[in-house]
Protein backbone atom coordinates (compact mmCIF):
# COMPACT_ATOMS: atom_id res chain seq x y z
CA UNK A 1 0.00 0.00 0.00
CA UNK A 2 1.46 3.10 -0.97
CA UNK A 3 0.03 6.43 1.07
CA UNK A 4 1.27 9.80 -0.66
CA UNK A 5 1.04 12.92 1.39
CA UNK A 6 1.69 16.49 -0.33
CA UNK A 7 1.95 20.16 0.92
CA UNK A 8 4.00 23.01 1.55
CA UNK A 9 6.49 23.55 3.88
CA UNK A 10 5.28 23.50 7.95
CA UNK A 11 1.76 22.40 7.16
CA UNK A 12 3.43 19.58 9.38
CA UNK A 13 3.60 16.78 6.71
CA UNK A 14 6.87 15.14 7.65
CA UNK A 15 6.15 14.83 11.26
CA UNK A 16 2.31 13.45 10.73
CA UNK A 17 3.59 10.78 7.93
CA UNK A 18 6.57 9.66 10.04
CA UNK A 19 4.03 8.68 12.86
CA UNK A 20 1.78 7.46 10.35
CA UNK A 21 4.58 5.40 8.99
CA UNK A 22 5.45 3.80 12.91
CA UNK A 23 1.45 3.14 13.53
CA UNK A 24 1.47 0.89 10.54
CA UNK A 25 5.10 -0.22 10.51
CA UNK A 26 5.11 1.03 6.98
CA UNK A 27 8.41 2.15 5.54
CA UNK A 28 8.66 5.98 5.90
CA UNK A 29 10.60 7.68 2.88
CA UNK A 30 11.08 11.81 3.41
CA UNK A 31 11.47 13.13 -0.29
CA UNK A 32 12.21 16.25 0.72
CA UNK A 33 15.27 14.63 2.90
CA UNK A 34 16.71 13.47 -0.65
CA UNK A 35 16.33 17.35 -2.05
CA UNK A 36 18.31 18.08 0.55
CA UNK A 37 21.00 15.98 0.51
CA UNK A 38 21.44 16.62 -2.93
CA UNK A 39 21.71 20.37 -2.12
CA UNK A 40 24.16 19.75 0.56
CA UNK A 41 26.77 18.48 -1.86
CA UNK A 42 25.88 21.26 -4.49
CA UNK A 43 27.51 23.58 -1.22
CA UNK A 44 29.96 21.60 -0.30
CA UNK A 45 31.49 21.59 -3.84
CA UNK A 46 31.22 25.03 -3.93
CA UNK A 47 29.08 24.29 -7.59
CA UNK A 48 27.36 27.29 -8.74
CA UNK A 49 23.56 27.18 -7.78
CA UNK A 50 22.78 28.15 -11.83
CA UNK A 51 25.18 25.57 -12.68
CA UNK A 52 22.38 23.26 -14.05
CA UNK A 53 24.63 20.60 -15.76
CA UNK A 54 27.12 20.29 -13.00
CA UNK A 55 24.25 19.97 -10.29
CA UNK A 56 22.51 17.08 -12.97
CA UNK A 57 25.85 15.50 -12.85
CA UNK A 58 26.05 15.46 -8.96
CA UNK A 59 22.47 13.82 -8.91
CA UNK A 60 23.40 11.37 -11.20
CA UNK A 61 26.72 10.39 -9.72
CA UNK A 62 25.69 10.67 -5.91
CA UNK A 63 23.98 7.82 -3.83
CA UNK A 64 21.26 8.67 -1.75
CA UNK A 65 19.85 6.68 0.93
CA UNK A 66 17.37 6.72 3.34
CA UNK A 67 17.35 4.39 6.60
CA UNK A 68 14.24 3.73 8.77
CA UNK A 69 15.68 3.18 12.44
CA UNK A 70 13.70 0.99 14.54
CA UNK A 71 12.49 3.69 16.65
CA UNK A 72 10.97 5.50 13.91
CA UNK A 73 13.64 8.06 13.31
CA UNK A 74 15.16 8.17 9.66
CA UNK A 75 19.08 8.36 8.97
CA UNK A 76 19.86 10.31 5.46
CA UNK A 77 22.86 8.65 3.96
CA UNK A 78 24.62 10.82 1.14
CA UNK A 79 26.99 8.74 0.16
CA UNK A 80 27.31 6.66 2.63
CA UNK A 81 27.42 9.27 5.27
CA UNK A 82 25.31 10.42 7.97
CA UNK A 83 23.63 13.89 6.86
CA UNK A 84 20.49 13.75 8.79
CA UNK A 85 21.21 16.77 10.56
CA UNK A 86 23.77 18.98 8.01
CA UNK A 87 20.82 18.89 5.87
CA UNK A 88 18.42 20.60 7.91
CA UNK A 89 20.98 24.14 8.29
CA UNK A 90 19.18 27.15 7.37
CA UNK A 91 21.69 27.32 4.31
CA UNK A 92 20.21 23.99 2.54
CA UNK A 93 16.69 25.78 3.40
CA UNK A 94 17.26 28.15 1.43
CA UNK A 95 18.65 26.73 -1.62
CA UNK A 96 16.98 23.64 -2.11
CA UNK A 97 14.04 24.52 -4.02
CA UNK A 98 16.53 26.26 -6.61
CA UNK A 99 17.49 22.65 -7.10
CA UNK A 100 14.49 20.77 -6.50
CA UNK A 101 12.82 22.89 -9.36
CA UNK A 102 15.44 21.61 -11.92
CA UNK A 103 13.54 18.90 -14.27
CA UNK A 104 16.23 16.50 -14.56
CA UNK A 105 17.45 16.46 -11.31
CA UNK A 106 13.65 15.71 -10.45
CA UNK A 107 13.34 12.73 -12.93
CA UNK A 108 16.50 11.10 -10.93
CA UNK A 109 15.01 11.71 -7.36
CA UNK A 110 11.62 10.25 -8.94
CA UNK A 111 13.01 7.16 -10.11
CA UNK A 112 14.98 6.79 -6.82
CA UNK A 113 11.47 7.18 -5.10
CA UNK A 114 9.75 4.68 -7.03
CA UNK A 115 12.61 2.27 -6.63
CA UNK A 116 12.31 3.07 -2.57
CA UNK A 117 8.40 3.17 -2.10
CA UNK A 118 8.00 -0.96 -4.39
CA UNK A 119 9.92 -1.88 -1.73
CA UNK A 120 6.76 -2.36 0.26
CA UNK A 121 4.26 -0.81 2.46
CA UNK A 122 5.29 2.94 2.32
CA UNK A 123 4.63 6.66 3.45
CA UNK A 124 5.93 9.15 1.27
CA UNK A 125 6.12 13.19 1.51
CA UNK A 126 6.93 15.65 -0.42
CA UNK A 127 5.28 17.78 -3.05
CA UNK A 128 4.34 15.95 -6.31
CA UNK A 129 3.81 12.44 -4.86
CA UNK A 130 0.42 11.99 -5.50
CA UNK A 131 0.55 14.17 -8.58
CA UNK A 132 3.91 12.70 -10.50
CA UNK A 133 5.40 9.90 -7.97
CA UNK A 134 2.58 7.70 -7.19
CA UNK A 135 -0.15 8.66 -9.14
CA UNK A 136 -1.86 5.45 -8.53
CA UNK A 137 -1.07 5.84 -4.88
CA UNK A 138 -3.82 4.11 -2.37
CA UNK A 139 -4.72 7.06 -0.26
CA UNK A 140 -3.67 11.08 -0.98
CA UNK A 141 -3.30 13.57 1.42
CA UNK A 142 -2.49 17.64 1.13
CA UNK A 143 -1.73 18.56 4.43
CA UNK A 144 -2.25 22.52 4.66
CA UNK A 145 -2.32 25.12 7.36
CA UNK A 146 -2.25 28.93 7.78
CA UNK A 147 1.06 30.58 6.56
CA UNK A 148 1.32 32.39 9.75
CA UNK A 149 0.89 28.98 11.66
CA UNK A 150 3.05 27.45 9.27
CA UNK A 151 5.62 30.10 9.87
CA UNK A 152 5.34 29.57 13.59
CA UNK A 153 5.94 26.19 13.65
CA UNK A 154 9.17 26.04 11.44
CA UNK A 155 10.08 28.98 13.75
CA UNK A 156 9.62 26.55 17.21
CA UNK A 157 11.22 24.07 14.87
CA UNK A 158 14.66 25.77 14.40
CA UNK A 159 15.21 27.51 17.34
CA UNK A 160 14.25 23.58 18.85
CA UNK A 161 17.63 22.72 16.87
CA UNK A 162 19.97 25.42 18.39
CA UNK A 163 19.66 27.56 15.20
CA UNK A 164 19.54 31.12 15.39
CA UNK A 165 17.21 32.38 12.99
CA UNK A 166 14.34 35.01 13.54
CA UNK A 167 10.98 34.70 13.17
CA UNK A 168 11.11 37.16 9.82
CA UNK A 169 13.97 34.70 8.28
CA UNK A 170 11.70 31.76 8.75
CA UNK A 171 8.66 33.73 7.32
CA UNK A 172 10.96 34.92 3.83
CA UNK A 173 12.31 31.56 3.88
CA UNK A 174 8.49 30.23 3.45
CA UNK A 175 7.57 32.64 1.07
CA UNK A 176 10.22 32.09 -0.78
CA UNK A 177 9.55 28.33 -0.98
CA UNK A 178 6.38 28.36 -1.68
CA UNK A 179 6.63 30.43 -4.71
CA UNK A 180 9.06 28.82 -6.30
CA UNK A 181 7.67 25.30 -5.16
CA UNK A 182 4.22 25.65 -6.52
CA UNK A 183 5.50 27.90 -9.71
CA UNK A 184 8.07 25.82 -11.06
CA UNK A 185 7.33 24.12 -14.93
CA UNK A 186 7.90 20.68 -13.87
CA UNK A 187 6.14 19.00 -10.89
CA UNK A 188 4.68 22.23 -8.87
CA UNK A 189 3.00 21.47 -5.66
CA UNK A 190 -0.74 21.30 -6.24
CA UNK A 191 -3.08 19.02 -4.65
CA UNK A 192 -4.25 16.02 -6.77
CA UNK A 193 -7.91 15.88 -7.54
CA UNK A 194 -8.29 12.73 -5.67
CA UNK A 195 -6.24 14.13 -2.69
CA UNK A 196 -8.11 14.60 0.94
CA UNK A 197 -7.45 18.35 1.58
CA UNK A 198 -6.66 18.99 5.45
CA UNK A 199 -6.30 21.86 6.86
CA UNK A 200 -4.09 21.31 10.27
CA UNK A 201 -4.15 24.98 11.50
CA UNK A 202 -6.29 24.46 14.48
CA UNK A 203 -5.11 20.41 14.98
CA UNK A 204 -2.27 18.74 16.92
CA UNK A 205 -0.26 16.33 15.77
CA UNK A 206 -2.49 13.12 17.32
CA UNK A 207 -5.78 14.88 15.73
CA UNK A 208 -4.23 14.70 11.97
CA UNK A 209 -2.37 11.29 12.21
CA UNK A 210 -6.18 9.80 13.79
CA UNK A 211 -7.73 11.80 10.52
CA UNK A 212 -5.29 10.24 8.73
CA UNK A 213 -5.58 6.69 9.39
CA UNK A 214 -9.52 6.73 10.10
CA UNK A 215 -9.14 7.69 6.26
CA UNK A 216 -6.59 4.88 5.47
CA UNK A 217 -9.41 2.25 7.73
CA UNK A 218 -12.31 2.94 5.52
CA UNK A 219 -10.93 1.42 2.58
CA UNK A 220 -8.61 -1.40 3.96
CA UNK A 221 -10.77 -4.82 3.52
CA UNK A 222 -8.80 -6.15 6.71
CA UNK A 223 -10.86 -5.97 9.79
CA UNK A 224 -7.98 -5.53 12.32
CA UNK A 225 -5.24 -3.13 10.19
CA UNK A 226 -2.18 -3.82 11.36
CA UNK A 227 -1.88 -0.48 13.65
CA UNK A 228 0.45 -0.72 16.59
O1 LIG B 1 9.92 18.65 2.78
P1 LIG B 1 11.04 19.66 2.88
O2 LIG B 1 10.59 21.00 3.33
O3 LIG B 1 12.22 19.14 3.60
O4 LIG B 1 11.50 19.81 1.35
C1 LIG B 1 12.54 20.66 0.99
C2 LIG B 1 12.35 21.14 -0.44
O5 LIG B 1 12.51 20.05 -1.34
C3 LIG B 1 10.99 21.74 -0.78
O6 LIG B 1 10.88 23.10 -0.45
C4 LIG B 1 10.93 21.51 -2.29
O7 LIG B 1 11.63 22.52 -2.97
C5 LIG B 1 11.70 20.22 -2.47
N1 LIG B 1 10.84 19.06 -2.62
C6 LIG B 1 10.29 18.82 -3.87
N2 LIG B 1 9.58 17.69 -4.10
C7 LIG B 1 9.37 16.80 -3.12
C8 LIG B 1 9.89 17.03 -1.82
C9 LIG B 1 10.60 18.19 -1.61
O8 LIG B 1 10.45 19.62 -4.78
N3 LIG B 1 8.69 15.67 -3.40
Amino acid sequence: MIIAIDGPAGAGKSTVAKLLAKKLRFLYIDTGAMYRALTLKVLETKTNINNTDRIVELASNSSINLINNSDGSLKILLDGRDVSSDIRQPAITQFVSDVAKIGEVRRIMVELQRKLGQEGDAVLDGRDIGTVVFPNADKKFYIDADFKERVSRRFKESVGLGQKVSFEDVSSDLANRDNIDSNRKVAPLKKADDAIYVDTTSLSIEEVVDKLLKEIQKNDQSPNPNIE
